[in-house]
Parts: structure tokens; C-alpha cells; sequence
């Protein structure tokens, strides 16, 4: 009996403690949690960071990994109006996010705001890519990343697909020990080279759900909890939440950047 209860204990701790390959995949093998870090988690719009990575966040939280989350842009068109509003918006959706990773355990979460257009990395220059990429890599180095998690290339936002080609070009540049991508928005169809690159993982997170749900619900803005007369922008479908509060979340690691990126 006792052996029974300590097998079962130790497949619940290995079971936590790694990130597992999914079974439809040769390659690779499981990952444990402890060798990822330090982490740098790419956020096109604060919330994203919550929906893809909320449970990977607050499990290596718990298991003392430094994390850090590059928030691309400041979230402020999720919601219509004019430039005084827009400015207070991405305020109040920097606090959420503040609050959100707080939630998941991080007692001073370390965001670097590159306060990027909410709408339009894809319409920046040759030149302005430049200097971000620049100032990511300046970030990367600081912290000693090892591991970066970035949107999936195809992701339906175009601001998730410019997010995950500039860390792929950083990542390039400076190589990591892992690159992940997670999916927010998925696209109809997959494209066969971004697939050919990637392994699937699965995070188990079933222990984790309800802190999940607690850390959403800090992206308040997004649930629509908001100025009445703003009311009128992104509320969060149903399908997503539903979605990203399974027990278990997704990530693909990609195994060739340049070619998944191109
Ligand atoms: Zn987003």
C-alpha cells in the first residue's frame, strides 16, 4: 500500500516537474521545468502572456525560475476611443497584467514595456525592427535567457505573427536552449513548414486551473468590466477562456527557427 502511495507520488512530482512531449511526436523528449530558466515570455497585448503561459508561468513560479515577460505593446486599441483614452487604456491593461502575473505567483514580476503600436508591429519599418530586435537582445543578455516563449508564427493576429519573427530573429542571432511558440488565435489552416518545425509539449496543469482562472480574471478590461461608455470594444469569447482553462496547455518547440520564421 505505502509503495502503491509513494509510486503514485512520485509519477505526480514527474509529472509536474516536466514539460512532456506529446505522444504523436518522435522527437525530443520530456523537459524538465527547472532546466528552462531564466525565461523570457514575448506578450503581443498584456493578457496573452495569461491565456498561453498562465499555468507554465505559475508553475515556475513556484519552482523559484526567473521569468521575465517582454510585453510588446501596451493593449490600447482594445478598446475605441480618442488619444487621452487610449493612453489611460494602456495603463489600466499594464496594471492588469502587473496584477495577473502577481496572481500566478510572481511577487514583483519583472515586465520590460517596449510600448510598441497596439495594432501595427506589422506596418514597422526595416529600421525600427531593427532597434527593437536590438533592444530584445539587450534584454536576453541582461537576464542570461535560456528559453523564449513567442506566439505561433501563423497566429491569426498580426501582431502575434510580427511578435514571434522578431524574437525569431533575435533567437538567431543569440541562440537559446529552447524556443516555444504558444497559440492564442489559431489559424483555418496550418501551414506545412511551420508544422515540420515544431514538436508539441503539453503542460499538466490540472493542479493549477483555478489560479489560472483567478489571474484572468485580472485582465478585468478584456472581460468587458469596463468605462461604460468604452464598452463597445474586445471582450474575450467565451471559446477562449473556455479553451485556455483546460487542464492542460499546449506549446510547440520549434526545432528550426529559420525555417518556421520565414
Ligand atoms: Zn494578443
Amino acid at each position: 500500500m505505502e509503495r502503491i502511495a509513494y509510486a503514485q507520488q512520485r509519477n505526480q512530482l514527474t509529472r509536474h516537474a516536466t514539460l512532456a512531449l506529446a505522444r504523436s511526436h518522435s522527437h525530443g523528449e520530456a523537459i524538465p521545468f527547472t532546466s528552462l530558466g531564466p525565461i523570457l515570455i514575448a506578450s503581443p497585448h498584456p493578457d496573452d502572456e495569461t491565456l498561453g503561459c498562465g499555468g507554465l508561468i505559475a508553475r515556475c513560479a513556484m519552482l523559484g525560475s526567473s521569468i521575465t515577460v517582454l510585453a510588446m505593446t501596451n493593449g490600447e486599441a482594445s478598446h475605441p476611443g480618442d488619444r487621452a483614452w487610449q493612453e489611460k487604456l494602456g495603463d489600466i491593461r499594464k496594471n492588469e497584467q502587473y496584477s495577473a502575473l502577481k496572481a500566478l505567483g510572481l511577487a514583483e514580476p519583472d515586465v520590460v514595456s517596449l510600448g510598441l503600436p497596439d495594432g501595427g508591429l506589422e506596418r514597422l519599418g526595416k529600421e525600427q525592427c531593427e532597434l527593437i530586435e536590438a533592444r530584445i537582445w539587450e534584454v536576453m543578455q541582461a537576464r542570461g535567457i535560456r528559453t523564449v516563449f513567442v506566439p505561433a508564427v501563423d497566429d491569426c493576429h498580426s501582431d502575434h505573427r510580427m511578435t514571434a519573427r522578431l524574437l525569431a530573429a533575435v533567437a538567431l542571432k543569440r541562440p537559446v536552449d529552447h524556443f516555444f511558440s504558444y497559440q492564442i488565435w489559431p489559424p483555418e489552416e496550418r501551414s506545412p513548414w511551420v508544422v515540420a518545425s515544431e514538436d508539441e509539449y503539453l503542460n499538466d496543469i490540472a493542479d493549477l486551473v483555478n489560479l489560472k482562472r483567478d489571474a484572468l480574471y485580472q485582465h478585468r478590461s478584456q472581460l468587458n468590466a469596463i468605462d461604460p461608455a468604452h464598452s463597445e470594444g474586445f471582450k474575450m469569447p467565451e471559446a477562449l477562456l473556455e479553451a485556455k482553462l483546460k487542464n492542460q496547455e499546449s506549446f510547440a518547440r520549434i526545432r528550426d527557427i529559420a525555417e518556421w520564421s520565414q
